[in-house]
């Protein structure tokens, strides 16, 4: 029961070798060290391989790639409740108390979806993209974000949907009827 089904993937991405047996932190969550690797308590360093199998609770994994790694971008959700898309490799190393990983991390605030629609700037798909108070906008697929230089990238081609468009004879619709 132990060892069958998980045991295909009970191999270190990073060198190949077998993983150890899961063992528990003193907070109660669940690792799997590489057989290579071992944590050594007086330098407070691992030896050799580094790899550590945390098991967390599945996260939702994303059908979008990490722009700065190329990894799966996981949803994650923070205490207050906040959404957020992370990169799959980020992680939390407790005992040295840092970030590993790739840090990527983009707040959620909406969903997209791909349009059958082309930008009419450029030819590219168009994403209907709604925010987190649910106002709709269509982006142009290409179109993005550069946090370094702080800039935004591609087409910036945007277009709201109103949906109580003002002044385009929608007034007769009693929007505001309750
Ligand atoms: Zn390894
Ligand atoms: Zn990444
Ligand atoms: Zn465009």
């Amino acid at each position: 029961m132990e060892k069958n089904e998980t045991e295909k993937d009970n191999k270190c991405p990073v060198c190949g070798s077998e993983l150890n047996e899961v063992e528990e932190t003193p907070t109660g969550k669940k690792l799997q060290r590489c057989s290579k690797g071992s944590w050594n308590p007086e330098t407070r360093k691992t030896e050799g391989c580094e790899y550590v199998k945390w098991f967390t609770p599945e996260p939702e994994k994303l059908d979008e790639k990490c722009p700065k790694c190329g990894n799966h971008l996981v949803m994650a959700t923070t205490r207050s409740g906040k959404k957020l898309k992370k990169c799959s490799t980020a992680g939390w190393d407790r005992e040295a108390r840092k970030a590993t990983g790739c840090d990527y991390i983009e707040w959620f605030n909406g969903t997209k979806e791909e349009l059958d629609e082309k930008c009419p700037k450029c030819g590219e798909k168009l994403i209907l993209f709604t925010t987190a108070k649910g106002k709709k906008m269509k982006k142009c697929s290409t179109s993005g974000w550069d946090r370094e230089a702080r800039k935004a990238t591609g087409c910036d081609y945007i277009e709201w949907i109103n949906e109580r468009s003002k002044g385009n004879g929608d007034e007769k619709f009693p929007a505001y009827e309750t």
